[in-house]
């Protein structure tokens, strides 16, 4: 029982952080949540249709996902590990980012523990996670004033962050700064590919309006399809590497991955 209040938690994060909601409404959304991951347990002993490729979870589907602004993801989140889609993506394209000869030193920003565990599969890993909050990574740092030397670091994972924070230009820089030249670095964020520039509104600060304007609570800009731009202005040399989406279809469909493609950016 306390899994599936659990997983009823996270499928409705965005819509329990916001305030607006009366303790009844609250109950009611968890409880919901429960009898959802409830019906996707009582499928798993039918036929399999998806597997999640990080746990090994087999079902009739992934649960859905509740954005807060309305929307919902369906067959998303991975009732076993809790992964969503770019989790499970992140997968194929660490596996063959990491997969090379040799030492890797590995820096991690906001590590979340599905791709903390891709990236330590892989061999000869040096691997350092941080973030602004200690209690979440190993080290804390603020990523627009790093403590580490310049060149420090072969690979740098950094996805869906730079959404969170203010001075992204300042968070970017860092990352660049701290990138071995010939390094490269995941640079993910959350895109409307519907919108040509990003948007940003300072005057925009409560839970909910972030919601519905910025996609989650805690968002202060929504990326449009200028972002690949605002990498290059930093010095990088990205790649939209567009692995996922040249996968057979029937593989995408049975590990309920996300077609996007995934922002590769190398420090020349
Ligand atoms: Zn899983």
């Amino acid at each position: 029982m306390m899994q599936l209040v659990r997983i009823s938690q996270h499928i409705n994060y965005n819509r329990l952080s916001t305030t607006s909601f009366s303790p009844a409404k609250r109950l009611a959304l968890l409880a919901a949540g429960v009898m959802e991951a409830a019906r996707c347990q009582a499928l798993f002993k039918r036929r399999a249709k998806v597997e999640c490729n990080l746990c090994g979870w087999q079902g009739r589907s992934f649960i859905n996902f509740y954005t807060g602004y309305g929307h919902v993801y369906p067959n998303a989140v991975c009732p076993s590990c809790y992964s969503h889609p770019r989790h499970r993506s992140y997968a194929f394209s660490l596996e063959k980012l990491l997969n090379s000869n040799g030492k890797k030193k590995v820096l991690h920003f906001s590590p979340e523990r599905m791709i903390t565990e891709i990236i330590c599969s892989h061999a000869d890993i040096d691997y350092l996670s941080v973030d602004i909050d200690h209690t979440k990574a190993m080290r804390k740092e603020d990523i627009t004033a790093l403590s580490f030397p310049s060149n420090s670091f072969d690979y740098i994972v950094c996805v869906h962050v730079f959404e969170h924070i203010s001075d992204d230009r300042k968070a970017m820089d860092e990352v660049y700064r701290v990138l071995k030249p010939g390094g490269v670095a995941l640079l993910d964020v959350p895109i409307d590919h519907n919108r040509e520039e990003t948007y940003e509104d300072w005057s925009i600060t409560s839970p909910e309006e972030r919601t519905k304007a910025f996609w989650q609570w805690d968002h202060v800009r929504l990326y449009g399809r200028d972002y690949p731009q605002k990498l290059r202005a930093v010095g990088f040399s990205v790649q939209e590497d567009q692995l996922i989406s040249h996968l057979p279809e029937h593989q995408r469909t049975r590990f309920g991955l996300e077609a996007e493609p995934n922002y590769l950016c190398t420090k020349p």
